[in-house]
Parts: C-alpha cells; structure tokens; sequence
C-alpha cells in the first residue's frame, strides 16, 4: 500500500532542476565565510548592491560583475556566497571542474545550456567559475580555446529575452590576460579579492577555526610571526596568503596537537 511516506519521499527524490544547481553553489561554500578583514565585508556588499540592482532596476537587465585575485583567495567561495544570497529563482554554478574531459564543443553547448535555461527565469543569476580554466588558458604559447571565449563573449554580451534579468559573476585568478584577449570590456565592474596581508587578519582566522585551545599559545605565535618579518605591511615582504592555503595549512597544522603555533609559522615561512 501506498501510503504518505512514500509518497513524501517521491516529492523528495524529484528534486527541481533549480534546486539541484542551488546544491552546487552551496558545496563551494561548505567551509564558510570568515569576516576576518573588513574587505570581505566590503565585497559582500558590493556583491549585494549588483544583485539588487538586478532585481530592481528594468535598465539593467544584464550585469556582469569579475571577481578577480591571487589563487585561493577566496574568488569562488565569496561569488558563490553573493549567488546564494540573491536567492534568485535560477542559480547556477559554471565550473570548469564539472567540465574535466569535455571537448570544446561538449563545453560550449553546455555553457549556453546554462544560459538558455536562465532566460525562462525572471531573475537568474550564473556564476562563471575561473575563466582562465574554462578557456583552457596555457601560459605556454600562449593557447587558450577561441571557440569558448567567442562563447562566452557572446553570452555575456546578449540581453536576456523582455521581462528576463541575468546576473553573472564571474572569477578569474589571471586577470591580466582577459585584458590580453579583449575579454575585459565584457565586464560592468570588476572587485579584486585580496590575499590575508596583515597579522590582525590572520589572527582572526586562527581565532575562528580554533587551532589553538590556549590563548597563550594564539599570543606566542602572534609574536613569532612577527619576530619572523610577517609584520611588515607591504605584500612583498609581508604576508601575502589566499585563505583556501591558509586553511589548508591550519588543517594541516592541526594534525599533531604538539607544537601547533611552531609548525604554522614554519609552514608560512616556507611558502
Ligand atoms: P582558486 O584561485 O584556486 O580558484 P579561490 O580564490 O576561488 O581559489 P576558494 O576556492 O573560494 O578560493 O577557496 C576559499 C576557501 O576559503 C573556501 O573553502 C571558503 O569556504 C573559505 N573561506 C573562509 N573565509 C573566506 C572568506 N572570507 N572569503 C572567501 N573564502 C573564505
Ligand atoms: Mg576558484
């Protein structure tokens, strides 16, 4: 017999296409976002701002937003995070990660798929994850695909169907070569995303992911860093970490209880 379970349980295996991309974006924001400089505030906002004037203002019914920044910076999380929090009926994440192995063609078509599905929304919003990836850029050549950036170029250039709003975000860790390959004025704005510069920033990370138990500890530490150069406030010869590897390394730290604060100023000076 069929009963209300079963029949609850088959709503729940019919998960709407919408819902299934929502997934996506949340998963490249598992590890959360930690305020530790008003700068990630400030682009949150900026974030903020874009998407509202998409939903907002009919002038506009295309934005395109670059977020761009050193590797592991924190470029994804943080575009995934303004997807998330528009809560616009169509999200989506563009990855070059889900696209391993396809062709050009495979590449293109499931980039406009992304797009065509966005203009049956009222408000979408695409995240276009690392642009260099998608465009296979190699720095040696240099060679990139032609066939995705023509793409691209065209999808970001093309106003969505009357009634229709898109905004896309889009990541790059290579910005200087969108530049090269005339891919920038594709662009309404651009928010760089900084690395972790300076120790108060820092500190706040190991605050809030807790790697030491004893303040003592967190202060020692402080103060090796500081002794270690760390301090100083220009990027060259200061700290200069994207949080993704700073992360890492505190997972990494924090394998062996002993001695935590000791192997994390090693590991940052060795970089
Ligand atoms: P890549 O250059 O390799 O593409 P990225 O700049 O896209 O790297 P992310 O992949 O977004 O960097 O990695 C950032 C990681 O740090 C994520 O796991 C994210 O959850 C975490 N994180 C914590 N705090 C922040 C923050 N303030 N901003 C961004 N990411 C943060
Ligand atoms: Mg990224």
């Amino acid at each position: 017999r069929v009963n209300r379970n079963d029949f609850m349980n088959a709503l729940d295996e019919v998960t709407p296409a919408f819902g299934v991309a929502k997934e996506e974006l949340e998963q490249v924001i598992q590890n959360g976002i930690i305020h530790f400089d008003q700068v990630v505030d400030d682009i949150l906002r900026s974030g903020q701002l874009f998407v509202d004037q998409v939903r907002t203002s009919t002038r506009t019914p295309l934005v395109s937003l670059l977020l761009h920044g050193p590797p592991g910076s924190g470029k994804t999380a943080l575009a995934a995070t303004m997807a998330q929090s528009s809560d616009f009926p169509f999200m989506k994440l563009v990855s070059p990660d889900d696209m391993v192995g396809f062709s050009e063609s495979q590449k293109v078509a499931a980039i406009s798929k992304t797009f065509a599905d966005s203009y049956k929304s009222p408000l979408s919003v695409i995240v276009v994850d690392s642009v260099e990836r998608l465009l296979d850029f190699t720095p040696i050549g240099p060679r990139f695909s032609n066939t995705v950036l023509q793409t691209l170029m065209v999808l970001f250039a093309k106003r969505p169907p009357k009634g229709r709003r898109l905004l896309i975000i889009a990541t790059t860790s290579l910005r200087p070569i969108l530049t090269d390959l005339g891919f920038s004025e594709s662009f309404d704005s651009e928010i760089r995303v900084p690395p972790i510069s300076k120790l108060p920033a820092l500190q706040h990370v190991l605050e809030e992911v807790e790697l030491m138990k004893d303040p003592r500890e967190l202060k020692q530490t402080m103060q090796m860093l500081v002794q270690a150069g760390f301090g100083s406030q220009d990027d060259v010869n200061g700290l200069n970490i994207g949080i993704k590897k700073l992360l890492s390394i505190v997972e990494m730290a924090r394998q062996e209880p002993e001695n935590v604060g000791e192997r994390l100023v090693t590991s940052l000076m060795g970089l």
